[in-house]
């Protein structure tokens, strides 16, 4: 039970640190990805449709990329602070 609880933190701030550095990377090349228009995720430039949606309508403008590249890097800042929770 011990072994439970260290675990999931770790592989949480394993997947957080994961986020954090492909937020790193997007923002520091806006122009290799885009803003689906569906679910606002970002994806590849390259890519056709939405892995996550299957939308087709994308918002192409780094600004946009940048701006939701730095809400993902900055949520899960928010849940490591509320790492307290049991
Ligand atoms: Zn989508």
């Amino acid at each position: 039970m011990a072994f439970e609880d260290k675990t999931r933190p770790m592989s949480d701030v394993q997947h957080l640190a994961e986020r954090a550095a492909r937020a790193q990377k997007i923002i520091a090349s806006p122009d290799d990805f885009k803003v689906c228009e569906g679910c606002e995720s970002i994806v590849a430039e390259r890519a056709n449709t939405c892995p996550n949606c299957h939308g087709y309508r994308f918002d192409e403008s780094p600004e946009r990329v940048v701006e939701q590249a730095t809400h993902l890097s900055t949520r899960p800042q928010q849940s490591v602070t509320a790492s307290d929770l049991t």
